[in-house]
């Protein structure tokens, strides 16, 4: 028996990275648990790999119903699936800001609405939000995307709010730089990945990118009947750089 017997999960962007590296220790910690995410087949069992587009309601729908009647109920949900987008205001077009925040926000509304339902029915429904240090770091070239992620932090905080007398917790982790698919396919684009990739390691603080079971045991923790206290907080798992107040790498 672990803290996560008989308790399941949906982690969305489950797939990959970070939503990947949880929806496991999720499940060696005994949940059994659900990845939605656009690419399903690249989920290994056990994990039950459902498709879900977060930027379609009918989507989200079906694959919320699917889960919950495989499952059996729903105890935690992880709001993890996310893009990203490079750019200030001027350089970013309207349909941009639409299709990032689209996902970013408005997919992390549509699953949690359809989710609520299932969470109600548990004593120990926790939700975790994947956010980012960009809501309040001030990077560079990141716009879109800090605009994006405040924006998840806010509705981290007004969903805690809004659902704590219900018995539903709601936090976020905010992750710095995550060694993830998504970083390294950012990477491939320079004429050098290697000497890219040292040197983006070298600019942390820690002198290492973030790895993504760090990521994931910090939203495990919060999702976990340990943290039954724990409600409308902001994880920092960043390797610093809130904290010490460091210049963004
Ligand atoms: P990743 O690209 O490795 O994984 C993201 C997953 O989300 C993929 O499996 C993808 O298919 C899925 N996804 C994308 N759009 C979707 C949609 N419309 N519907 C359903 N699924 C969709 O990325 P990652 O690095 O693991 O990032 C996961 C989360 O962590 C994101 O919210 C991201 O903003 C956040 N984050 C990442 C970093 C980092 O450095 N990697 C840092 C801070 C925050």
């Amino acid at each position: 028996m672990t803290e996560f017997t008989g308790l399941t999960a949906i982690v969305t962007g489950g797939a990959s990275g970070i939503g990947l590296a949880t929806a496991r220790l999720l499940a060696a910690r005994g949940a059994r648990v659900a990845c939605l995410d656009l690419t399903p087949e690249a989920v290994p069992e056990p994990l039950l790999g459902i498709r879900a587009d977060v930027t379609d309601d009918d989507s989200v729908r079906a694959a919320v119903r699917t889960a919950v009647t495989t499952l059996g109920r729903l105890d935690i949900l992880v709001n993890n699936a996310g893009i990203g987008a490079q750019g200030t205001v001027e350089s970013n077009p309207d349909d941009e800001w639409h299709r990032v925040l689209d996902v970013n926000v408005v997919g992390l509304v549509r699953v949690t609405r359809a989710c609520l339902p299932a969470l109600r029915e548990s004593p120990h429904a926790a939700i975790v939000n994947t956010c980012s240090i960009a809501a309040t770091a001030g990077l560079p070239q990141r716009a879109l995307y800090s605009a994006s992620k405040g924006a998840v932090q806010s509705l981290t905080l007004a969903m805690a709010a809004d659902h704590v007398r219900e018995g539903i917790r709601v936090n976020c982790v905010n992750p710095g730089t995550v060694d993830t698919p998504w970083v390294r396919r950012l990477l491939s684009a320079a004429a050098d990945p290697d000497a890219e990739f040292a040197a983006l390691r070298a600019r942390q603080a820690t002198g290492r990118l973030v790895s993504a079971d760090e990521v994931a045991a910090a939203i495990v923790h919060l999702a976990g009947p340990s943290a039954a206290s724990t409600t409308g907080a902001v994880l920092a798992v960043d390797g610093g750089m809130q904290g010490l107040r460091l210049r963004p790498p």
